[in-house]
Formats: C-alpha cells, structure tokens, sequence
C-alpha cells in the first residue's frame, strides 16, 4: 500500500453537483477493500492508523464478497485491494474472480511481498485488471531502512514478474526529506524496470507519517529540486513512461478536494468493516463510523451521518461559507484540519485565507530547520516505524501521539 489517497489510479469526477444540501448524492464511482492491517513492512509514513492493533478484527471471505455485491449494485466500478498487505488474504483470488464476475476494474496496491510465479497465474486467471507496486527508494539501503525490512531485492524480482505476466508496470514511491534528492535515480530505475507508469506521491502526513513529520517533511528546495528533476524526465522520455508528481500539501496556498469531495466517489471498508469517508477518516473524534457487517452498504452511503457529515458545502464555517472558490475545494481535508487544528470541521489550514494557516508553516519551517541541522535531526526525531507493538501502545495509551 502507499501513503496517498491518489495512489488508486483512474480516479474519477463527481458526476454530481456537490453544492449542498444534497438530497440525494450520486451513488460511490471507487471502492477501496483495505482488507487487512497486516504487514511484513514497517514503512515509516505508513498512514494505517497509529492504534490499528486495536481493530484486528477481519471481516471473512463471504463478508467481502456481500461488501463487493453491494457496492457494485451502488455503481462503484473501480476496486482497489489494499491494506496492510492484501496478498496476506489467502481468499485474495477468490475475491479477485468476484469482483471481475460483478464488471469491477480491479486494482491491487501491493508492497509484493507474496507475489511469487504462481500467486501472479492465480490473480491473472481470477481476472486481475492492474497491479501497483511500492518502492521506497532507488538504493537498496534506504529502501530497507525505510521499510525497516530487507525487501528491495525482492521488489526487484517482483516486479519482472509482474511484466512477465503481462501487466503495465506501474510504480509508486513515496516522497519525503529522505529520498527526494533521489528522485532522479528513482525515475532511472522506474525506466530501467519498463515502469509505463511511475507515481512519485509527495508523504501526506496521516498516520504514521504524521507522527514523524518532522523527521519526513522536506525542505522547500528539496522539492523544487525534484520538480525540476521529473519536468527536465519527462520532456526527455516522452510518453514512454508516464510520471506523476503530487506536490505536498503543505507547500500549497489552497487545499486539495480531498477524495474529490467528501462522500462523493470514494467509499472506503477498512478490515474489521468500518466504512470510511477517506482513508484517514478513522482518526476524526466524534464521527461514528457506521460498519459494513451491521449495515447495507446503500444506508451508509446515502443516510449515515459520517457519510452526510462533510458533504457538500453546508457544514463549512467561515471563511468556507462565504468564498466564491468553495467549489473548487470543498475546503479542503478534514482530517488535515482536525491534526493540524483539534476541529475536524475548521477550514483546512492549508489555506492561506485559514486563520489557522500559521500552523501548516510552523511545521514546514520546523521540518525544514531540522533538515538543515543533519545528523542531529535523526536524534532529536527518531523514526516511529510502523509495527505491531508499537501500535499496540498507541492503541493502549503507552505511546503519545507527537
Ligand atoms: S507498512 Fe508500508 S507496505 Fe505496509 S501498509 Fe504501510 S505503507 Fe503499505
Ligand atoms: S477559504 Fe475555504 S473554500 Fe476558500 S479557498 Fe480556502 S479552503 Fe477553499
């Protein structure tokens, strides 16, 4: 899995007009199954949850299958098998086969590990449309360091298998102060592979990234630097290989819409069946989130208050309310603005019209000092990897959130 809410490709417009109230929302177009919270990586921007030891819960074969039934029904057509790590699901191609018997593109967001020879036969025969594979970095050392786990050389291999089989090679990698100055052996190594797709994700800090945001967060030249990189690529290759660059929010003056709008294509089940606005949603105080297992999938999207909470423009506070550019971004992500502010419904502090966009540049400052100190940023802000006991004390209240 990466760390992006755009790493399921194809997303697609809303097809209604999200001005509000909304009496009745156009029907979900991207289901993303996060059918487990296991993993063998320990990424350090990983944006499971911090406490996602405490929902070990999975839903079961016949469970998903209802979910993917159902969301189908709803008009979702795009599928994203994510997690944790989804070849962890030995029912994976099981689940593979139904959704493309239901007219699902089905999309798998994979680290690889599991991917063998015949795991890629079985998927390709189930109907698997679309493999997306993670990397950490272009050197075998920063990539094991940063996933905390020897698996480059692997990925290697994985990923000449996926193109043995037939798939567009399509990569991700996740960008930060650690290997930002790579990115051009990133984008060599994307060519090297055949890569026809190379999605370069700028971290957004939920989860675990927030947590070691200070120790991820770029400087501002890093990125400059980098972008100038990727145009300088792709005026060079062309159409060989497709590069995607998302700049971090946190760089910005307005705010992304985030999910193309709240409750308006992207409908999310994490693995104990919670349903899920955005991929972060689980981390918002006072939003129950409503659970697939106790509830049709059509009353979560069109009745439950998480669903309805953010929708449209109704909800906004000032200066949302009044601004003639509210369309554009819906104000913004809600879960940025609750990190960021304590109030999941204030306005996204990425705007420099927020009264809270001092915040977004404290970090980015308190970041890039750090940056600029060295060796002694990785004393004074130790990665937090991703790991089951770690989770377990967040879950349990033995670790503060920083
Ligand atoms: S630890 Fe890494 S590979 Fe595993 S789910 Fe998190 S980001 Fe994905
Ligand atoms: S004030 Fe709100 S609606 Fe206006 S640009 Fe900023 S985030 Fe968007």
């Amino acid at each position: 899995m990466s760390n992006t809410p755009s790493s399921v490709a194809g997303l697609s417009e809303p097809r209604a007009d999200s001005s509000s109230p909304i009496a009745q929302p156009a029907p979900p177009l991207w289901l993303l199954a996060e059918l487990t919270y296991r993993c063998p990586l320990h990424c350090a921007f990983c944006y499971n949850p911090l406490d996602y030891a405490r929902h070990d819960r999975e839903l079961d074969t016949a469970q998903w299958r209802r979910v993917l039934t159902e969301a189908r029904a709803l008009g979702a057509a795009q599928l994203g098998f994510s997690g944790g790590e989804p070849l962890l699901r030995d029912d994976l191609e099981e689940l593979v086969a139904h959704a493309r018997g239901l007219g699902f593109y089905t999309n798998l967001i994979t680290s690889g590990v599991g991917l063998t020879d015949a795991r890629l036969a079985a998927l390709r025969e189930a109907g698997l449309d679309h493999i997306q594979l993670s990397f950490q970095d272009s050197t075998r050392e920063m990539n094991d360091f940063l996933s905390s786990t020897r698996t480059f050389a692997l990925k290697q291999r994985v990923a000449t298998l996926i193109k043995a089989h037939g798939y567009p090679m399509v990569l991700n990698c996740v960008l930060h102060r650690y290997n930002l100055p790579h990115v051009g052996a990133i984008i060599e190594m994307a060519l090297e592979m055949g890569a026809e797709y190379l999605e370069l994700a700028n971290t957004q800090y939920y989860g675990w990234a927030w947590e070691n945001r200070l120790a991820l967060m770029p400087t501002e030249t890093q990125l400059r630097e980098a972008e100038a990189v990727v145009a300088a690529y792709r005026e060079k290759i062309g159409k060989r290989c497709r590069i995607l660059f998302v700049v971090p929010d946190y760089y910005e003056t307005r705010p992304k819409k985030c999910m193309n709008g709240w409750g308006s294509v992207f409908l999310g089940v994490a693995p104990d069946g919670a349903a899920l606005p955005c991929h972060a949603a689980r981390g918002l105080p006072g939003l129950t989130l409503p659970n697939v297992a106790e509830q049709s999938l059509s009353d979560i999207w069109y009745h439950s208050d998480a669903f309805q909470r953010f929708r449209g423009t109704a909800w906004m506070p000032e200066p949302c309310r009044s601004c003639d550019e509210r369309e554009n971004d819906l104000g913004g992500c809600r879960c940025q603005a609750f990190l960021l502010t304590g109030d999941p419904a204030r306005t996204d502090p990425v705007c420099d019209k927020s009264p809270d966009h001092a915040r977004v540049r404290e970090v980015v400052m308190h970041g890039a000092s750090a940056a600029l100190a060295g060796h002694a940023t990785a004393s004074e802000y130790p990665l937090v990897f991703r790991a089951d006991a770690a989770s377990r004390a967040f879950a349990s209240g033995d670790a503060k959130a920083r």
